[in-house]
């Protein structure tokens, strides 16, 4: 059997599982209303929470930055490709998070890929929410340390694990805002058990940030905690609309990353021209109480007309909106059924969900309509009563 005879048979093994994942093209801008495989589809499947990723505003300070800076940074940050404008993002980022410090990147995967390996490695432990984003699993591999993982949320479990543990530094590893589920993380106990057992907590708030606390200032915001121990990742491409990532925390502790993390010594800066647009996209973050309360809106539109019977709205506080639905071929079968009714929702299966989880992951937007969302309710129900 040669190597493309087994990978061909792992392939027909997924196939036969459910697994195989679709990708499609789309030939418009982002947004709810959409251009894909040549179909005219409403859309609920993007992280562009506020509605920005298409707004005139950023088009125009992409193209005002490129005027500026030209096209690529050149060369890693501690090299020679770290500009001005790189610099100005990290203090408006530091402003707005509330942090001393900040550390921009070009993907939030290079952030969680490398942060963990800065703070901890062999002779040490992560202590990893089980539902973590993958990016944070992988981190915590990479860094060599033991990687304990806890129930989801269960903070009484977490305790007994950090309390057991001999290790020299400890770190604990938690999603803001459950990419797949859509609940947040209980950021207070977490902080007091960091706080009892001596580790760092890193919170990846990628679906927080621009969505939850005052003016968007993501979860921790939301929970009213700062403190030297706590670091923050932000990513740029969904609520802000563009791409890129930071981490945020005490300045001390932003520099050794700096210094260490080799996501970050060893990779391309982002384009001066991204980090020159960004500052417009946190401008409109800031001033996007509007956006956010079109958001609200559509959330509880959805709470008070959705009813069913065989699958459940997960009771998520955020723009993700879960319906479980469990089976793996059941939950492709409504994806399918809602893309012939034109509307594109994913079906979100193993492994990025648990086995026997599989679902449909609806994700709202401020760009979406009362109708648009009036138009998901009806065609859920006409497709959940179907055999
Ligand atoms: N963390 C979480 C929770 C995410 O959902 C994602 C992206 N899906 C990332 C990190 C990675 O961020 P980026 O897309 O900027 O690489």
């Amino acid at each position: 059997m040669t190597l493309l005879d087994h990978l061909r048979g792992e392939m027909a093994e997924r196939a036969a599982k459910a697994l195989i994942r679709r990708r499609r093209t789309l030939d418009t801008p982002c947004g709810p209303h959409a251009v894909v495989d040549g179909r005219e589809m409403l859309t609920f499947c993007s992280n562009d929470y506020l509605g920005l990723a298409a707004h005139p505003a950023l088009a125009a300070a992409l193209k005002e930055g490129v005027a500026r800076w030209g096209g690529g940074a050149g060369a890693a940050h501690l090299v020679s490709g770290h500009y001005a404008v790189h610099e100005r993002l990290e203090a408006r980022l530091a402003e707005f998070t509330g942090c001393e410090r900040t550390l921009f990147f070009s993907t939030g995967y290079m952030v969680n890929m490398g942060v963990a390996a800065a703070l901890v490695g062999r002779g040490d432990a992560i202590f990893a929410d089980r539902l973590n984003h993958a990016s944070l699993v992988d981190g915590a591999l990479l860094s060599r340390a033991e990687h304990h993982r806890y129930p989801h949320a269960d903070t009484a479990a977490l305790a007994r694990l950090l309390a057991a543990s001999t290790a020299r530094r400890k770190l604990i590893v938690t999603d803001g805002v459950f990419s797949m589920d859509g609940d947040i993380a209980p950021l207070a106990e977490l902080l007091a058990l960091a706080e009892a057992h001596d580790a760092w907590l890193l919170v990846d708030d990628a679906h927080g940030f621009g969505v939850l606390g005052p003016q968007g200032r993501g979860a921790l915001a939301a929970a009213g905690l700062a403190h030297w121990r706590l670091l923050m990742v932000g990513t740029l491409g969904k609520a802000a609309g563009l791409s890129g990532a930071f981490v945020a925390g005490q300045g001390e502790v932003i520099e050794w990353l700096m210094q260490t993390m080799r996501t970050y010594l060893f990779t391309t800066g982002a384009p001066p021209a991204l980090a020159h647009a960004l500052l417009t996209a946190i401008d409109l973050i800031e001033h996007g109480d509007a956006l956010r309360a079109r958001l609200t809106a559509h959330r509880q539109q959805l709470h008070d007309t959705l009813t069913l019977h065989r699958w459940q709205l997960m009771p998520s506080p955020t723009p993700i909106q879960p319906v479980k639905i469990g089976d793996n071929a059941a939950a492709l079968a409504a994806a399918n059924a809602l893309w012939d009714a034109g509307l594109w929702v994913p079906a979100i299966r193993p492994p990025t969900v648990p086995p026997g989880t599989a679902r449909l992951r609806i994700s709202l937007s401020a760009a979406h309509t009362a109708d648009d969302i009036a138009r998901l309710t009806e065609s859920l129900h006409r497709i959940e009563a179907q055999p």
